[in-house]
């Protein structure tokens, strides 16, 4: 089931069939996914009680407005740990996005006055659904929601010049587009298997498949919690290829007016435009 959040007359969680989205009587999906043993039998049953309103019709939002954490997984694919020069990990390496850097599918991303060498990743981001601590690696799975795309837009100069520590980098306004819905685990049979592709300006930047994943989103799941309490609505950034603006020689960094497109196989894409902040 692919489940969204739109805006029709007020925030709205939808169940999208094709092009078209089904309202519920929902209107918030950390609800949904907290309560959703109970409610998914509704969400299954909408898209044959009403006749549905065109996608291009609505306005789509983040599925996850202000999702409580937000972890992103760093050199996790080794076409792009060769691209960075740096060695193969041996161990996982974590940094937070701020839950303010949040984005819509199809919002504009800000190039912040005190930002620059601003770059995209494309990434397939894992929504947790359940309350847990650590969990096995052969039942993370359990605690997966579904599955959405999201780009790991980055300042690099603040990621470079951070003392090592990359979460201011990763945590401007705008930064965290995520959607376009989200498609729940059931919908996903393998996703160690989809491939991922960023364009810009219509130009393939980076195209290559979570099976190159050096950690599995189980591997993550297990290891996070590990240190922390994982909660339904928790985001995790599984990993981007290689092909990032950094990497290009020269680098080439994302400019006002180019538009970045981020799809993930099956889970379908998002898309922004890059703006100047504005005052
Ligand atoms: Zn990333």
């Amino acid at each position: 089931m692919k489940i969204a959040s739109y805006e029709d007359q007020g925030t709205r969680i939808g169940v999208v069939v094709g092009d078209t989205v089904f309202a519920t009587g929902h209107s918030d999906m950390l609800d949904v996914i907290r309560r959703w043993p109970d409610v998914r039998e509704d969400l299954l049953n909408a898209p044959g009680k009403g006749s549905g309103t065109p996608l291009s019709a609505v306005k789509l939002r983040a599925p996850l407005a202000r999702p409580g954490k937000i972890f992103a997984i760093g050199l996790n694919f080794a076409d792009h740990i060769e691209e960075m020069n740096m060695a193969r990990p041996t161990q996982q390496l974590w940094f937070t996005k701020a839950q303010t850097s949040i984005n819509g599918p199809y919002e504009p991303i800000i190039i912040a006055s005190e930002g620059r060498d601003v770059d995209y990743e494309v990434e397939m981001v894992a929504v947790v659904g359940k309350t847990g601590r650590n969990i096995p690696v052969e039942r993370a799975a359990e605690y997966v929601f579904g599955f959405c795309v999201g780009n790991d837009v980055t300042e690099r100069a603040w990621q470079r010049n951070s003392g090592g520590q990359w979460s201011l980098g990763k945590s401007f306004d705008t930064h965290a587009p995520i959607g376009p819905w989200i498609t729940t685990a059931d919908d996903v049979p393998d996703p160690h298997a989809l491939s991922l592709t960023c364009t810009v300006n219509g130009e393939t930047r980076q195209s290559s498949n979570t099976r190159h994943l050096i950690f599995n989103v189980w591997e993550q799941i297990a290891h996070l919690s590990k240190a922390m309490t994982l909660e339904p609505g928790d985001l995790i950034f599984t990993g981007t290829p290689s092909g990032v603006g950094d990497a290009l020689k020269p680098p080439v960094y994302l400019k006002p007016d180019d538009v970045v497109r981020c799809e993930v196989e099956g889970l379908g894409h998002i898309k922004g435009v890059l703006v100047e902040q504005s005052g």
